[in-house]
């Protein structure tokens, strides 16, 4: 009897309790990853923990620089395949050129493309809204128009779309101490908006998200880091309440519901327990070996055991305890919700 087999003969909650405590008793799902390369110790550490992945590609050129784009989906269909779909994949489109009469044939030709190779969602970044722009100067906002046309072959080709739209707040505020996020900002000055002039505002951004899920109804979007709502579920809580077609990660953005209030972040688990997806932003650097995939495994079991059981653990250097989730809502962050917002990530 194989594992899987065994588990499914036993309730998970005895099944939770034989095994060790950060073990689950399903394969799980990390929505938001970035893998464009093999690395055998990478897969048999997820195969051992029974993790499946959706490796991501970003097109994050700007200005006039080259784009590393096709580069970036050619070793990513190479991981997919070479992982026979463990590996799923995201493709991602070239949004400069929005203001070419030939832009939505050409970006649409190419999707179809990596639909045809097994690309099961299309990512795009925040360079839409804080960094891509017209000639006149003005900054491309996701609503635009020349858009349009692309969302719409992406559901009509029942993918979906993943959006990293705007950046914690922290982008748009000064630089010192009160910035929650000043270490990234210091290191990443390109994405630091405060006093920068004709860039969008934080709200204007995301506006324009909102008024592309308006527009269209069908499209599955699921917004990366929380839907940049991290510091404010409240207003996260509206935006999924207004539309049914919108899901958000929660790469790289455990850490805000670890240092919160639990009682809140409990309470907003369990009632949009059909619309958040697990996910990290793990990145495969090109250096990285076997240590970057172990820390890959300790965050995955790290964050398991904060979701899905009471224990008392360690996170960035802080003893917290686990939110305990329910074993139907923790099968859906970690799975379920991957599986019906996706579809065809699990094969
Ligand atoms: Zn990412």
């Amino acid at each position: 009897m194989t594992r899987r087999q065994l588990f499914a003969t036993i309730p998970i909650a005895a099944a939770l309790k034989r095994a060790n405590a950060a073990a689950a008793p399903f394969e799980r799902i990390d929505t938001h990853t970035h893998i464009h390369r093999r690395d055998p110790a990478l897969l048999s550490l997820l195969e051992q923990a029974d993790w499946r992945c959706l490796s991501i590609c970003v097109s994050r050129a700007i200005g006039d620089e080259a784009s590393d784009l096709e580069e970036m989906i050619r070793g990513t269909i190479d991981v997919h395949q070479a992982t026979k779909g463990r590996i799923a994949w995201a493709t991602a489109f070239d949004a400069r050129g929005f203001e070419s009469r030939v832009f939505a044939g050409r970006v649409i030709a190419s999707l179809q493309q990596s639909f045809g190779l097994g690309a099961v969602a299309v990512k795009i970044w925040k360079n839409i809204g804080m960094g891509i722009r017209a000639k006149s100067g003005e900054y491309l906002l996701p609503d635009h128009p020349a858009l349009s046309p692309v969302f719409d072959a992406i559901e009509k080709a029942g993918r979906t779309l993943i959006a990293h739209l705007a950046e914690p707040d922290g982008a748009w505020l000064p630089l010192d101490a009160h910035n929650p996020e000043v270490n990234y900002y210091t290191g990443h000055p390109e994405w630091h908006m405060y006093g920068r002039p004709g860039v969008p505002s934080k709200d204007a951004i995301l506006a324009a998200r909102d008024r592309v899920l308006a527009r269209h109804p069908k499209l599955r979007l699921v917004g990366c880091h929380l839907g940049s709502d991290e510091e404010h579920l409240d207003l996260l809580a509206k935006r999924l309440d207004t539309f049914p077609n919108f899901a958000v990660d929660v790469a790289a953005r455990v850490r805000y519901f670890v240092s919160g209030d639990h009682t809140k972040a409990r309470e907003f688990l369990l009632k949009y327990q059909d619309r958040v997806l697990y996910a990290t932003d793990f990145t495969l650097g090109p250096g990285d070996g076997e240590d970057a995939a172990k820390e890959f495994q300790q965050t995955h079991e790290r964050d398991w055991k904060f979701f899905a059981t009471r224990d008392e653990l360690s996170y960035r250097n802080r003893q917290v305890q686990g939110l305990g989730l329910p074993e139907n809502v923790v099968r859906k962050i970690f799975r379920q919700n991957a599986v019906r917002w996706i579809p065809g990530i699990a094969g």
